[in-house]
């Protein structure tokens, strides 16, 4: 080969490795933060989407994967063990998890710290026309299931039951499905009714509401005072008429709050960004779900059950939410 040719020869594959490198570079330099969500057909998941993407376009060093879960209690003990960095969950759990309230945790997961409340979930029962469920009371003998495993759902199954004297054990069969299956599972008909603590317009209600005529159960009178007397995360809520086919009236129920939060060990920078980069974009978590018009910068500490992590917290002192 001519001189000029390996000259030409080496620029190149020097310019290759360089090159080559500078990509790797970047990949390394990239952080990598995980958020445990819930249901492929509930809210979470739709939601940590959206951040997902928003850090995409926003936050090109920052990569954020989305995992779906049960959702609250397992995300919960996803923290605690760092295989998430971020976790969305109810405000309710996430408080017992601090605690460390068994049996739902064996140990407080003191690594949990709050970044912002998102929008108010209600407990939904959701129950087929055809069994004939006018009250909670009615579930007995019936065939329900009580939400997925780790889920908060089952939590607010067990507290709600409890304030109208009943247990799992009143029931004919207890199922701990995913939603997706309870869902399918409320279609045939191999399920009376369902628990779910969801936001409003979850999918999979909806489309269950759609395929088969279906009710939601009224949580209201003296028990309902018990159960947010007993347990003070519980607020009174309305499932809005016509929010599900077949829905004419509002329906009494109670709600607890969505929050999304961090572990501790998370560095006050990332989650500063993060928390920013939500704010300065919530249109796009509109878009992800109905639910995410709830998320406001006014209403961010509004049920916020644990301390917050100190990049939020930069965040909210900076916007004059927090003093
Ligand atoms: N709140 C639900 C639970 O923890 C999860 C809801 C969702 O995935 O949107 O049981």
């Amino acid at each position: 080969m001519k001189k000029r040719t390996w000259l030409v020869v080496v620029v190149l594959s020097l310019a290759l490795a360089l090159g080559g490198q500078t990509v790797d570079v970047a990949y390394a330099a990239k952080k990598f933060v995980s958020i445990a969500s819930g249901w492929v057909v509930g809210v979470y998941y739709p939601l940590a989407g959206a951040i997902s993407n928003i850090a995409h376009k926003n936050l090109p060093d920052i990569k954020i994967t989305v995992e779906s879960s049960g959702a609250s209690v397992a995300n919960a003990k996803l923290i605690a063990s760092g295989d998430a960095d971020m976790a969305i969950l109810q405000n309710d759990i996430a408080y017992y998890a601090l605690q460390g309230v068994k049996p739902m945790f064996d140990k407080p997961v003191k690594n949990i710290r709050g970044i912002t409340a998102l929008y108010q979930e209600h407990c939904q029962i959701q129950a087929r026309k055809d069994a004939k469920i006018a009250a909670v009371t009615d579930l007995k003998g019936k065939r329900v299931c009580v939400g997925p495993l780790g889920s908060g759902t089952e939590q607010n199954a067990l507290q709600i039951l409890e304030a109208y004297g009943m247990k799992f054990e009143d029931f004919a069969k207890v199922e701990r499905l995913t939603a997706t299956e309870s869902a399918d599972y409320l279609k045939d008909g191999r399920i009376d009714a369902a628990f779910y603590s969801v936001g409003v317009g979850a999918a999979g209600l909806v489309d269950t509401a759609m395929t088969v005529d279906c009710v939601i159960v009224p949580i209201d009178g003296a028990p309902r005072e018990a159960l947010m007397k007993k347990y003070p995360f519980f607020t009174r809520a309305v499932v809005p008429k016509g929010a599900y086919k077949g829905v004419e009236q509002d329906v009494p129920t109670v709600a607890v709050m969505a929050i999304l939060t961090a572990r501790e060990e998370m560095d006050a920078d990332t989650a500063y960004r993060i928390t920013r980069v939500i704010f300065e974009n919530l249109k796009d978590i509109e878009r992800a779900h109905a639910k995410g018009r709830e998320l406001t910068l006014e209403t961010a500490l509004t049920g916020m059950s644990i301390p917050l992590h100190p990049g939020a917290e930069k965040f909210f002192k900076e916007k004059g939410i927090l003093k």
